[in-house]
């Protein structure tokens, strides 16, 4: 049973359909007609992008993951605020956090707010790090180990109100939730988490203030990063995340379902001996469960053949979670336990 969903998904089939189907010349060349049907191609699926997720077509940027996404915005933001103050959370996803790691290096001042015991990143929290100076705020929209979801609202009226640029990586968020793009400044997204291919992400920038490229080179993509656009993977994302929008409540029924189908066998097979650790303001996909006297690596060994989860994020999987240490989770309950992400398209079945 597939229950790493968090970690990647399977391609969906109409993605698979359309990634075949996309023309093979560059989408900059010109005056021949393969080179005119990519370009249609391509443009289509940027309109529908932009169009699904209410944002101007050229807010996009294509990437080649979500890691790149954050690191070109959170890079290409605050370089352009020297001696200016940056706020993140303690429990973003490694690509945030050690590219802050990365800025401090070369002398910028960021603080990392802690998130509260049941794992959300509160507007007084950040409140209380914002200064005079800050610039800029990367908050995650939804973690990926605990499932928890951040009050983006609230947090943006804040930032806003202190004309602080918003940042969130949604990577966990989009296909899951309904998600008003208007609330940022920037946005990470990535593709392989909804059903679309690997190696490609977006990066959603304002128009305001562009983050400087990471990537520089030629005049693709408006000059916010160069390099051939990839048309499989354009065309790939594009229907993924049509489908999350065409299927959004069937989707969302499916896994508030499968969640429950996942608690009642929990609750036949194992009574007491488990625990969610996270039940307030969580996506109904991922679920961070202590298996109690089991150690989370030796469980899902042993269990290889009928279970595919994980301990936690699948970019730190060998030293215990940080996220949930944040969270003030015992150092015994973190070692107990599984992360188990689940799908919206497929039925869970035991
Ligand atoms: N951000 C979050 C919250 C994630 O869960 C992940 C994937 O694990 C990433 C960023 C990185 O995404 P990608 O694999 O596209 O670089």
């Amino acid at each position: 049973m597939y229950l790493d969903n968090a970690a990647t998904t399977k391609m969906h089939p109409e993605v698979i359909e359309v990634m075949s189907n996309v023309g093979y010349a560059n989408y900059n060349a010109k005056y021949y007609e393969e080179a005119n049907k990519v370009h249609k191609q391509i443009d289509n699926a940027i309109t529908s992008i932009a169009t699904n997720l209410q944002v101007e077509e050229k807010q996009l940027v294509f990437t080649s993951c979500a890691s790149e996404s954050n690191n070109y915005i959170i890079k290409g933001i605050v370089t352009q605020f020297p001696g200016a103050h940056f706020i993140t959370s303690t429990i973003e996803h490694k690509c945030v956090l050690e590219t802050f790691k990365y800025l401090e290096t070369l002398g910028f001042d960021v603080t990392y707010v802690k998130p509260n015991n049941e794992g959300v990143i509160t507007s007084a929290a950040i409140e209380d790090a914002i200064t005079p100076n800050t610039k800029f705020a990367s908050i995650m929209y939804v973690n990926n180990e605990t499932g928890v979801i951040n009050d983006m609202e609230n947090l943006s009226k804040l930032l806003h109100s202190k004309d602080i640029l918003f940042h969130t990586d949604a990577v966990q968020a989009i296909g899951k939730l309904e998600i008003d793009y208007s609330l940022f400044d920037y946005v990470s997204l990535s593709a392989h988490k909804i059903y679309g291919p690997k190696g490609i992400g977006l990066a959603i920038i304002s128009n305001n203030i562009k983050p400087i490229p990471l990537i520089h080179g030629s005049e693709q993509q408006n000059n916010n990063r160069a390099g051939t656009l990839p048309n499989e993977l354009i065309m790939g994302f594009a229907k993924a995340i049509e489908l999350s929008y065409i299927n959004f409540e069937a989707n969302k029924a499916k896994m508030t379902d499968n969640r429950e189908k996942l608690v009642s066998f929990l609750d036949t097979n194992l009574g007491d001996n488990y625990k969610i650790n996270f039940t307030e303001d969580t996506i109904d996909n991922i679920l961070s469960i202590q298996i109690k006297g089991q150690i989370n690596q030796i469980f899902l060994n042993t269990n290889s053949d009928v279970l595919a989860a994980s301990t936690g994020s699948s970019c730190s999987i060998n030293s215990p979670s940080y996220v949930l240490k944040e969270c003030s989770l015992d150092e015994q309950v973190i070692r107990e336990t599984i992360r188990v992400s689940l799908s919206f398209y497929d039925e869970i079945e035991f």
